[in-house]
């Protein structure tokens, strides 16, 4: 039996190259036989956490692809809704410890739902609004940048709760404040001349001329401050990660393939991408391409502090988030406190719960938004306790997940670096 080819709509995406159900099964039968049902993982689960359903936890999960795979449970619409309602957070996959590669089975786990015939056994995101809303709105820089300057302008009106109400899902997955950019000087903070050291690509995502612009904006002043040429190759486009774990591994690997050449063809190999999620995505293309690919946190932190310009800050608290997809997927988990460690005047508070996903998991806010919001209310309670000056997070999703709920301003490493580079050369606090 073929699983049915559909095709995506964003311009020249091929058509998916579905694997064939039979070795489909086999690949899922693979991995979810590693699993030695000790229940480890369990209490580590965010879902299972709200349900206490073990169908809503990764062992069951297992159980239930086990099961599809090996020809002895049908899918119907509530085992859909099981294995979708996964957030692909891998909390589970880094405590397992007979090494169940889980992030690898739930994305075939969707893969396999999306073969079924009836759109009501497929995971949410292939739904026509869902497919609509990733395709023709959240999957294109250029829109997305339009409906943010839109939101901005709306909300410097006191319209922004109006626009948030009227929207429906997306407008509620907004931040309640557009967060204004820290550092705003366009010139290099520091010596830097910009080509020194070499060139650099910077992969900005769907969100880089909105949510992500003050991001950007702060990473070409860091970038420049050190010494590299930085090339935004406007060819790019999606990370593709909402295809990977919406159960379209074709298109998202065809979205790879064209940011690499994007990339190639602007003379880059050396690429720092915004957003530990997006990095986690655009990994795989280390092996298939002459690319090597790192978050801006983590590249910073492999730079030599000796070299940077001077910093200054006035003695900011700041509430540190560790996204999952830093934690879990890139296995960084102190990636952001380190960096925040090199800048002098901070002082840095953690977010309770940590290591618990916020709820934004890429499109599970907008699938699943009472899910998203019941993840995201204890850490809400936490920054309100804590009463940061900034909240500070490595991925626009949780940053702008996370911005939904509170009225401090939530920003990414790079933007606080960017900022204490520019009141290093101002002499100011
Ligand atoms: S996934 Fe790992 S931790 Fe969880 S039940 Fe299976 S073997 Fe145990
Ligand atoms: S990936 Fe996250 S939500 Fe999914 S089963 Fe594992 S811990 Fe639970």
């Amino acid at each position: 039996m073929t699983i049915p080819v559909r095709r995506c709509n964003l311009p020249d995406m091929p058509a998916d190259s579905p694997r064939q159900l039979p070795e489909l099964d086999a690949a899922i039968r693979d991995d979810a036989l590693d699993c030695v049902m000790c229940g480890i993982c369990v209490p580590h689960c965010p879902t299972f956490s709200i349900t206490e359903n073990e169908a809503d936890g990764p062992r069951g999960r297992i159980s239930i692809l086990l099961g599809v795979s090996q020809g002895e449970l049908s899918v119907d619409e509530s085992v859909r809704d099981h294995l979708d309602g996964c957030l692909t957070c891998r909390a589970c996959e880094v405590v397992c410890p007979s090494g169940v590669a889980f992030g690898r089975l739930i994305d075939a786990g969707r893969e396999r739902l999306a073969s079924e015939p009836a759109t009501a056994l497929q995971p949410r995101a292939l739904a026509r609004p869902f497919r609509w809303l990733r395709d023709g709105v959240l999957a294109r820089r250029r829109v997305m940048g339009a409906a943010w300057k839109g939101y901005r302008a709306l909300h410097a009106l006191g319209l922004g709760g109006v626009a948030r109400r009227l929207s429906g899902r997306l407008g509620a997955a907004l931040p309640k404040r557009p967060p204004a950019p820290l550092a705003t000087s366009s010139r290099p903070a520091g010596a830097g001349d910009g080509a020194r050291r070499g060139t650099i690509g910077l992969f900005i995502g769907c969100t880089g001329e909105a949510m992500n612009a003050n991001t950007a904006g702060a990473a070409e002043q860091v970038l420049a401050a050190l010494g590299y040429r930085v090339v935004i190759p406007r060819e790019q486009v999606c990370c593709g990660a909402m295809h990977a774990h919406g159960g379209e591994p074709g298109p998202a690997e065809a979205l790879r393939d064209r940011n690499a050449r994007a990339f190639l063809d602007a003379g880059v190999r050396d690429v720092v991408v915004l957003g530990t999620a997006c990095r986690s995505e655009l990994a795989a293309l280390e092996s298939k391409h002459d690319i090597r690919v790192r978050e801006v946190t983590e590249w910073l932190l492999e730079t030599d502090p000796a070299d940077w310009p001077a910093m200054q800050t006035p003695n900011w608290r700041i509430a540190v988030h560790t996204p999952c997809s830093q934690r879990n997927h890139l296995g960084q988990p102190g990636a952001t406190r380190a960096l925040l460690e090199r800048i002098p005047g901070l002082e840095l508070v953690e977010i309770d719960g940590n290591e618990r996903c916020c709820g934004a998991a890429g499109m599970h806010v907008l699938l699943y938004p009472e899910q998203a919001r019941s993840l995201r209310a204890p850490k809400i309670d936490s920054i309100a306790d804590l009463q940061p000056d900034f909240v500070v997070s490595a991925n626009v999703g949780c940053a702008t997940h996370l911005g939904g709920g509170t009225d401090v301003p939530v920003i990414q490493p790079v933007e606080l670096l960017a900022a204490a580079f520019e009141r290093g050369r101002n002499g100011s606090n």
